[in-house]
């Protein structure tokens, strides 16, 4: 396994549990996540159940059940309110938990941090190079198989010949987490206005994730000072959660996808997992999901291989990663077109289209919401 993101520890988490020997190269010197949270929908929590950590997330996270999400406008007036049982499974993790719980599935060692792959050849060779504190040391190691779970950037990825590399969508993103609990009255989506909106998601103890996101060029600088500029005069609870967050934990990003579709997600004796297989705009809060169904179905075809040498039956192991391309890669495209398709309306450009793609928004049947939701909400783990 090459990362130990959300996709690659909760492969790793499924794969121990299911007697597969593992093996994650992370780059960086600790399993970190950064300090936002994340949206984890029915989907997600389903691929977690299959994975055996669907309990220590349920632990650690509440239902938002009875909870308004939708579209407002900066004046706090709704645009759309997503039907109730369209987020009634919603639950929003802080990502640290998230890593924390994931690591805790995987047997101590199986993480070998500080290690930056170079290089992957289709028989399973991996090269890698000590990074951070461990020094340059190279080394390469054969596997079965090789998971390639690295993210946006895959190293893993770059030996596809097709790789379409990545994209910048035109739009860039603070994230932060309230130091503190704000009470938001049972409210929360998002907030649009010109080139700008703002997101809000309640986490279990009462502190909120929120995201502000601004159409600007990928290298502006986001300095969290102009998060008071641009919606400070936002409804309540925005400027309150702005400045219940301490700037120094915000982060911002250039939002980033990849810039097409790869025809395959297998190829010889390696598989891609995650954002190094979809890397989609966060515009429906799915990437994640996305990377832990994946590691549910990879997992349920792997299984069957454990404690067994590959090189018994290869063709089995070709077969299953045949299978795994052919069930994983229609869904999260996809969900990526439909997420870019969002982001592009959320950033139309100039207050006429705004007002344009407002009216749509108010227009739009609570009801046809609620079927678009429930097409990316409602997923079955399949063999
Ligand atoms: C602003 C924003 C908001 C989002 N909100 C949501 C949300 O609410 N819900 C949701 O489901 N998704 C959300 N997403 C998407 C989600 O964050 C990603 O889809 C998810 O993190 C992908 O996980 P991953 O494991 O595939 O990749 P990553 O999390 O990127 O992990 C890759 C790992 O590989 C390591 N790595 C990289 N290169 C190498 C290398 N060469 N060698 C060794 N290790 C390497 C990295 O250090 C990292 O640990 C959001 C994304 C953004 C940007």
């Amino acid at each position: 396994m090459v990362g130990a993101g959300i996709g690659g520890l909760c492969a790793a988490a499924g794969l121990q549990r299911a007697g597969v020997e593992v093996v994650v190269l992370e780059r960086a010197d600790e399993v970190r996540s950064g300090g936002s949270g994340l949206s984890v929908f029915s989907n997600g929590i389903r691929a977690l159940d299959a994975l055996g950590v669907g309990d220590a997330f349920r632990a650690v996270t509440t239902r938002t059940e009875g909870l308004r999400a939708g579209q407002r406008r900066p004046s706090g007036a709704w645009l759309s309110t997503l039907p109730a049982d369209a987020v009634a499974e919603l639950r929003v993790i802080d990502r640290a938990d998230l890593h924390g719980l994931l690591s805790d599935a995987v047997t101590a060692g199986t993480v070998r941090t500080g290690r930056r792959v170079t290089s992957m050849y289709p028989n399973g060779l991996v090269e890698s190079v000590g990074s951070g504190t461990a020094g340059a040391r190279r080394a390469w190691d054969r596997f079965d198989l090789v998971i390639g779970a690295d993210g946006l950037r895959s190293a893993v990825r770059t030996g596809w010949p097709e790789d379409p590399g990545v994209a910048y969508s035109g739009y860039a993103t603070w994230r932060g987490i309230t130091a503190a609990p704000v009470e938001l009255r049972g409210e929360a989506g998002e907030t649009w206005g010109v080139e700008c909106r703002f997101g809000i998601a309640p986490l279990a103890d009462g502190r909120v994730y929120w995201f502000g996101v601004r159409t600007a060029g990928i290298d502006e600088p986001g300095d969290p000072a102009l998060l008071r500029e641009l919606f400070g005069s936002w409804h309540r609870p925005i400027p309150e959660l702005i400045d219940a967050t301490d700037p120094a934990a915000m982060q911002y990003l250039p939002i980033e996808e990849l810039s097409g579709d790869l025809p395959t997600f297998a190829r010889g004796r390696a598989v891609l997992l995650g954002d190094a297989a979809h890397a989609m705009t966060p515009d429906l809060g799915q990437g994640g999901g996305m990377a832990m169904e994946d590691a549910a179905t990879l997992v349920g075809l792997i299984a069957p291989f454990a404690g067994t040498e590959c090189g018994d039956a290869p063709e089995l192991l070709d077969e299953a990663l045949r299978r795994y391309d052919e069930l994983r890669r229609p869904r999260p495209q996809r969900v990526a077109a439909r997420s870019r398709m969002i982001g592009r309306l959320a950033h139309a450009p100039g207050p006429l289209l705004c007002a344009a793609r407002d009216l749509v928004v108010r227009a739009t049947p609570a009801a046809a919401l609620g079927r678009q939701a429930a097409w990316v909400h409602e997923w079955l783990l399949t063999r």
